[in-house]
Formats: C-alpha cells, sequence, structure tokens
C-alpha cells in the first residue's frame, strides 16, 4: 500500500487530480502536460516488458483502437517486449494470434498468453499428474490435453471452470457432485460477465456462483488480478515485476493486477471505465491515459 502510495504521489499531478472533478477531459487531452507529471513518465522508459489487455484496450470487439498499431511499432523500434494477457480462456493463444493477424498486428506464440494458460502451468506446478474434470468449451479441452492435463469424465482430482460456452446442465450438475465428494474447485478467472456487442452475457464468475450456490465451496480464482499471472508472466518471459507495466481498461482485473502486485499500471479510458469510476474506487492505477496511442510518446 505505501508503495503504492507513493508511486500516486510520485506521479504528481495525476493523484492529486483523481477525484477532480475539473480533471476529465482537457487535461486528458493534454496528456497531463505539466512539469512534475513529465518527469514521472519518464519512468516508463525504463520498462521492458508491457502487458496488454486486449478488449477494450487494443481493439474493441473486432475494430481495431486508433495508435494500437503504432503503439506495438513504437514497442519494438525501442527493443521493448510486450505481451497480450486475457482472462478470457473460452479462447486459445492460437486463435488470439489470428484475430490480431486481421486486424494488422503480427505477433508469435511468445507474445499472448491467457487465464487458461495459467491455469494450466498452476495445475502443473501444483497438482502434477492430478485428474482434471473441466466445464470448458473444446478449444480450452484441447489446450489442456495438449499441454499435458489429464481430463476425465468421472471422480477427478480437480474440477476447474472456465468460461464455457458449451456449458450444459450435465457438465454443471456433474461439476457440483465432484467438488461435494472432496475434488478441489479451481477457477480460470472471475469475471462475471464478458463484453460482447449484443451487450453482457455471462462469464465464469457467473457459472461459479451457480456451483457456490449449489455446494457451499468457494473455487481458488486465477487470472487476472491475482499473483498467479504476474509469477506466470516472470517465469515465461524471464522479466521481473519492476521492469513491467500492465496497461487496461478495467480496474478490478487489468489495474488491480499491477496495484496488489507491485507492477506499475496504466489504466487507458476507452473501454469499461469512464475517469469518474476513479473517484470511488480504491483500485488506483499508476498512470492514466485517454488510449494507448496517447503513450507512444512517452516510451
Ligand atoms: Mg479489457
Amino acid at each position: 500500500m505505501n508503495n503504492n502510495g507513493g508511486k500516486l504521489n510520485n506521479s504528481g499531478g495525476k493523484a492529486n487530480n483523481i477525484g477532480n472533478k475539473n480533471f476529465g477531459d482537457s487535461s486528458l487531452d493534454n496528456n497531463f502536460n505539466n512539469s512534475n507529471l513529465n518527469s514521472s513518465l519518464d519512468k516508463l522508459k525504463e520498462k521492458k516488458l508491457f502487458i496488454l489487455d486486449m478488449d477494450g484496450t487494443f481493439y474493441l470487439g473486432n475494430r481495431i483502437l486508433d495508435g494500437s498499431l503504432d503503439f506495438i511499432e513504437k514497442l519494438r523500434k525501442t527493443g521493448r517486449d510486450f505481451l497480450f494477457f486475457t482472462n478470457n480462456a473460452s479462447k486459445t493463444s492460437e486463435f488470439y494470434i489470428k484475430k490480431l493477424a486481421a486486424m494488422g498486428c503480427e505477433i508469435t506464440a511468445k507474445n499472448i498468453a491467457t487465464a487458461g494458460d495459467v491455469t494450466i502451468e498452476f495445475l502443473h506446478e501444483n497438482y502434477p499428474g492430478k485428474s482434471v474434470y473441466l466445464v470448458g468449451t473444446p478449444l480450452l479441452e484441447e489446450e489442456f490435453e495438449r499441454k499435458g492435463i489429464k481430463l476425465i469424465q468421472d471422480n477427478p482430482d480437480i474440477v476447474v471452470v472456465s468460461f464455457d460456452l458449451t456449458l450444459t446442465y450435465e457438465k454443471l450438475s456433474k461439476a457440483c457432485t465432484f467438488i461435494r465428494n472432496g475434488s478441489e474447485f479451481i477457477a480460470t478467472h472471475m469475471d462475471i460477465n464478458c463484453p460482447t456487442e449484443d451487450g453482457f452475457i455471462p462469464d465464469c464468475g457467473s457459472i461459479c456462483a451457480a456451483i457456490i450456490t449449489s455446494t457451499g465451496v468457494k473455487p481458488r480464482y486465477l487470472g487476472k488480478p491475482f499473483k498467479e499471472t504476474i509469477e506466470m508472466i516472470e517465469r515465461i518471459t524471464g522479466y521481473k515485476k519492476e521492469e513491467m507495466v500492465i496497461i487496461g481498461d478495467r480496474l478490478y482485473t487489468d489495474i488491480a493486477t499491477g496495484f496488489n502486485n507491485g507492477v506499475t499500471s496504466i489504466l487507458v479510458l476507452t473501454g469499461e471505465t469512464k475517469m469518474e469510476d476513479l473517484e470511488g474506487s480504491n483500485i488506483k492505477p499508476d498512470y492514466v491515459f485517454q488510449s494507448l496511442k496517447n503513450i507512444i510518446e512517452w516510451l
């Protein structure tokens, strides 16, 4: 807490401005253009790994946001690394590589990870060789099996629940029975709803809520904002958390990942969070920018 408090104070104008009703529009357009803030923003130049949320940060649905490609280009030119990280484990890294390529952003497998990947790592690390009943999409099932997790249909050691767009009553009911009989209960992420072009649809957290209500057992949640995500990123990239920045549009997942785990965070206002949401939030980003585009000059 002290560290985060300090960081906020060091960012000068920003901390003071959060909660100030005059803050919103014009100062954002100016990129917090004052001398106190500029010195603190220089710290971004020392960062080596940029962890990027996707929806609401890099693109909106299927539309890439203005400046996103330039942002990646600047990172590449200045010799920095980046990792896209999403909690949405209904798809795999392979899916997102293709989606980004269709938007003109070419990345490789080392530039992308999901909460599903964190969960697979977590299982290998903490439950080696144990059997899993997975409530997830066929894509996620394939990924679990490809990466050596033993999936079974009866009497599993562990029930893993994810954002299952193919959920049936039978799957829900089996998961509850196994948990009631003593299987461990793990969830890939805690998000309650997933935004779509037609509005919200129930995400992993909502499916877990049904199981919690039935069994009285709460899962261990992984993904953002939990420490296992940062630990996995440290392992797969080799960077220390002091060298990282996490950028996203959601306070309780993206920014909380930084705030809770000692990683510098940047909130962008292209997605879920509006400036006024910051006033009532205990979770504070280190920096706030209108969009990725506005960060480029500080890299
Ligand atoms: Mg987002």
